[in-house]
């Protein structure tokens, strides 16, 4: 028997609209490529929307038409997630880290018709002009009155907003018509792009709302340093209006200095991003003396967060959440705010052993771990194998890509995330590695997070990375490459002191290498493959 219940198609825009009935004094405030700072709340955000929807209709976009952006964190940006999907069309964000090849790569296999870009990047689209699609058309985001970008390759943003009507009628559209797309940052090989749906979408911003409750709520105002141009900045352009939550834009500033002062000006109560972003603000903290005034709470995802890390933070007052997840899964697919019981019953050191997990599963989405012969492994916290999830915020194909889809799920269409793991008996993930990134000695599994995590505890160190390199007699063992904390290097003796006191002899990485930088992905993560290609010849004693 069925239920007898009404089908309402859920929709990307009635996020927006119910932002802009309930919580209209929430604000989006932005520091804009122009320099200065723009505020606005989500009602005004909702009229300008309607206007580019009706713009985008007046340069032929279509339902199901994919129209690309390459843009920062700001207010423009968040207007083409709502305008460009409420049409029925595709938003399509670009990745500007992405070298120009993978870029050309995605828009031609995307196949867009429109390209939003910020200033910033104009010069390297005019590098790319020849090399575009034709019927391409680029638009600009700056002011109408921006002459540095006009020019008869562009058109402009605010141009196009102000010749265009607020009037509209919302297309009805199924559930599943796509909404966005994202291709993964391709460490191997080519991008791969994960397709969104209004129905993913909406189900994914509902299950954050509800799971990451401390980060969100009407009066609280939420900074994400996590790209919009990269996994949706972890669904809050969608789960920050749902709750009424300010979203607070950082532009391009990234560094320590600049987060500090826009979280201090605007009183941020809570920021998202990598941890590589929260080594800079916590340097600037160390700098000042004292964290940005409203500052309650991070959240830290995209690669593990190390100890040393959490510790400093919660130190300071700020409770951390460590989550976990992948573009592939809309992205968030664990989260680590421990909840009222547990934070009574756990000391202060038992609840930051539990910060170092990766947390526990958002509603929506299943987790197991699969042994080499796809046999599920106990949930007891000691079994490790590769995680598979399956949810209804997670892909059930690449884009136009069948090789990669078929290489991905299982018999029974769990997504294989590449990952692996263990899970706690009360359901803490713990991510041991990326499959390709475990160092293999003598049959036996080393984990460079483990490694790192403990390196990065130590007062001489800035940041580190463990990778595999060849051994003659071992097959691969771990070299520790270091970037210092100031003048004095700290020795192979000193790391071995305080690794001995978490892991065993074997695991000890080889040597240590000392680089002024650690190289980064497209997406703000410590580039494994460019370091292993850089070690690749080195030679072990
Ligand atoms: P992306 O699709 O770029 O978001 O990358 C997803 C991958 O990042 C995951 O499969 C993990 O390997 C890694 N990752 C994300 N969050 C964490 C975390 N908290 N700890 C360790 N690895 C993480």
């Amino acid at each position: 028997m069925l239920g007898q219940m009404m089908h309402r198609d859920l929709s990307i825009i009635d996020i927006l609209k119910f932002a802009s009935e309930n919580h209209s004094l929430s604000e989006v405030v932005s520091l804009r490529t122009e320099g200065d700072m723009h505020r606005y709340n989500y009602t005004d955000c909702l009229s300008r929307v309607c206007k580019l929807a009706n713009a985008l209709v007046g340069l032929g976009i279509k339902k199901g038409d994919r129209v690309a952006t390459l843009a920062w964190n700001g207010y423009r940006h968040l207007e083409l997630y709502y305008g460009i999907s409420g049409i029925g069309a595709v938003c399509h964000t670009i990745n500007p880290r992405l070298s120009p090849e993978q870029m050309l790569y995605i828009i031609e296999h995307a196949g867009d018709r429109l390209l939003f870009v910020d200033t910033t990047f104009v010069p390297i689209i005019e590098k790319l002009i020849p090399k575009l699609p034709k019927n391409l058309v680029i638009i600009v985001m700056a002011s109408s009155d921006d002459s540095s970008t006009l020019s008869d390759n562009f058109l402009n943003y605010e141009q196009l907003i102000l010749e265009s009507s607020h009037d509209i009628i919302w297309p009805e559209l199924p559930e599943n018509t796509a909404a966005g797309l994202c291709y993964t940052s391709g460490t191997t090989g080519n991008p791969k792009g994960a397709l969104y749906s209004h129905r993913s979408t909406v189900l994914h911003a509902l299950t954050t709302s509800l799971n990451l409750g401390p980060s969100l709520g009407d009066g609280m105002k939420v900074l994400p340093v996590v790209p919009l141009f990269h996994v949706n900045a972890w669904g809050l352009p969608y789960a920050a209006p749902l709750t009424g939550t300010s979203l607070i834009f950082p532009g391009p500033n990234l560094d320590g200095a600049s987060l500090f002062d826009l979280m201090d000006q605007e009183n941020v109560n809570s920021a998202w991003g990598v941890p590589t972003v929260w080594l800079g603000l916590l340097e600037e903290i160390r700098k000042q003396e004292r964290v940005p005034s409203q500052f309650q709470n991070v959240v830290i995802g995209g690669s593990a967060a190390p100890k040393s890390m959490i510790e400093e933070f919660e130190s300071l007052g700020i409770t951390v959440c460590h989550a976990w997840g992948m573009t592939e899964m809309s992205p968030v697919g664990t989260q680590g705010f421990l909840p009222g019981s547990m934070k009574k019953a756990l000391s202060q050191d038992e609840q930051i052993s539990k910060k170092c997990y990766q947390g526990r599963r958002v509603f929506g989405v299943d987790l197991k771990i699969v042994d080499e012969n796809d046999n599920s492994l106990p949930h007891d916290g000691i079994a490790s194998g590769e995680l598979y999830v399956r949810g209804n915020a997670i892909i059930s194909g690449y884009y136009k890509n069948n090789e990669a889809t078929e290489e991905a799920f299982d018999k029974e269409g769990w997504f294989g995330t590449g990952d692996i793991a263990s899970i706690t008996t009360d359901g803490f993930l713990n991510i041991q590695d990326r499959a390709k990134d475990l160092i293999k000695s003598g049959g036996e599994w080393i984990s460079s997070i483990d490694i790192e995590n403990i390196v990065m505890g130590h007062p001489k160190v800035a940041n580190c990375a463990v990778i595999a390199v060849p051994h003659p007699k071992w097959e691969e063992r771990p070299l520790l490459v270091i970037v210092s904390n100031g003048d004095t290097c700290v020795t192979k003796k000193e790391i071995d002191e305080l690794l001995l006191t978490h892991i065993a002899k074997w695991q000890l990485p080889d040597a240590i290498e000392f680089l002024d930088a650690l190289p980064l992905t497209a997406t703000g993560k410590v580039s494994k493959l460019t370091l292993r290609k850089k070690f690749s010849n080195y030679k072990l004693n």
